[in-house]
């Protein structure tokens, strides 16, 4: 697909820092306020937020047949259930708008001046209201890592794995913004030592690398998403932080999977950067081997190379890299994702979030998740600060970031940083 906003000549007016996830080729949408804008939608260009409720009361995106007040919104729901083809006008016509050959815009002072918002003024939100939430398996690595882990190498893999994406239904009413603190959670505890379970703080607190693709269409209860339409419901993507309380989880999640070692909290990058700009960074997957169900064949390059990397800070420290890992590696690619979960006759709403799955690579400096990298706290990861840490502390902060380069333009999602704070439990 040919997409002119992606075209890497482009250049903006805008200065945009070198190192800036935010080149013209990206112009993700998100949702923004200030101390004198209450909450709409805007779009980040290098350091600058474009506040899409000025540009379209003002008359900047007259044509594009969009409702009036679609922008001067909490959320990006209503925006983005217009479908790909108006998010894709705009996109251009705001790439248009910020080209350094266009002067609509750059040529009016009050108009740039009102339009664009420095990001340091300006407080993000989630982006969207989630109505449903679903979290994958997809990468082999990771899978296999755990099942190792928790049963053996020769059967790291449950026998459906390569045969379906393996998923269940997360909940969707903890998923929280970049920003957010997360509470350590408390949880039935029973390590293999004790006899009985207990009820206390969970010391295996944990975070899951993942990202998740947004949809924008209904399908309607009982129609099928066929692999081939599939690409018409992802909207864009984000990073996503699938918080795990593993000590919890290992009790609970026999015989129906993972419920209140998982439920506390997720938390999402700002920026939903759109399937379009993701386009030209699209790579082959690994080969499917055993041969998939035809519903689950594809034709193309459905994969992503998008680099990824995980950091934890401590209370008043520095950053540390624990993980870096690209999401080339899944297994299963999203548009397989959102055909099986559409098979049964499922119903799709705007603003679902479909996570991959922790996303873990071959090294082992490449998982997705402490569990991983401290392999069940057997070797617990070396900070620079001395400290060493097999799960989270209070205190830390979970930093995730995301970028892919191609053609010397390099797009990115921005930060997701959340910090881990003491639980409001009490003990009883
Ligand atoms: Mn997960």
């Amino acid at each position: 697909m040919n997409i002119k906003a992606n075209d890497p000549s482009l250049k903006s007016w805008v200065e945009i820092p070198s190192d800036s996830d935010f080149p013209i080729q990206n112009l993700p949408f998100g949702i923004f306020s200030t101390d004198y804008l209450e909450a709409g939608a805007g779009v980040a260009i290098g350091n600058h937020i474009l506040d899409l409720t000025y540009l379209h009361e003002n008359g900047f995106l007259d044509g594009l047949g969009l409702p009036a007040g679609v922008f001067n919104q909490k959320y990006l729901n209503d925006f983005i259930g217009l479908g790909k083809q108006v998010a894709r006008e705009v996109r251009g016509r705001i790439s248009e708008l910020l080209n350094v050959e266009n002067d609509e815009l750059q040529s009016q002072v009050a108009a740039r001046e009102l339009s664009l918002i420095p990001m340091d003024e300006a407080q993000m939100h989630m982006p969207i209201r989630v109505p449903n939430y679903t979290d994958f398996y997809s990468s082999e690595y990771h899978a296999a890592n755990v099942g190792t882990m928790f049963r053996d190498e020769e059967n790291a893999l449950f026998p459906n794995w390569k045969h379906l994406p393996v998923g269940y239904h997360g909940r969707a009413s903890s998923i929280v913004a970049s920003g957010v603190d997360i509470h350590r959670p408390y949880g039935q505890l029973k390590p293999a030592e004790v006899e009985k379970p207990f009820f206390g703080a969970s010391k295996r607190l944990d975070f899951e690398l993942e990202m998740a693709f947004i949809t924008c269409k209904e399908n309607g209860l009982g129609n099928p998403v066929s692999l081939s339409e599939s690409d018409d419901y992802i909207f864009g993507f984000v990073l996503f932080n699938d918080w795990s309380a593993r000590d919890v989880q290992v009790w609970e999640y026999v015989p129906l999977g993972p419920f209140l070692a998982k439920s506390f909290a997720s938390s999402m990058s700002p920026w939903i950067v759109t399937a379009d700009a993701l386009e030209p960074f699209k790579v082959n997957g690994p080969k499917q081997d055993p041969e998939v169900l035809p519903y689950l064949q594809y034709e193309g390059s459905k994969n992503y190379d998008i680099d990824l990397q995980v950091f934890i800070q401590p209370d008043n420290d520095v950053a540390n890299l624990v993980c870096s890992t690209n999401f080339k590696h899944m297994y299963w690619n999203v548009n397989q994702q959102l055909a099986h979960q559409t098979m049964n006759g499922c119903n799709l709403q705007v603003g679902d979030m479909y996570a991959s799955g922790t996303i873990s690579g071959p090294d082992e400096g490449s998982f997705g998740s402490m569990l991983e990298l401290a392999w069940k706290g057997t070797k617990p990861i070396q900070l620079k600060n001395g400290q060493k840490r097999s799960f989270l502390e209070d205190g830390d902060t979970v930093i995730m970031k995301g970028q892919c380069e191609r053609n010397g333009v390099k797009i990115g999602f921005g930060e997701l940083k959340n910090k881990v704070l003491p639980s409001k439990n009490k003990d009883s």
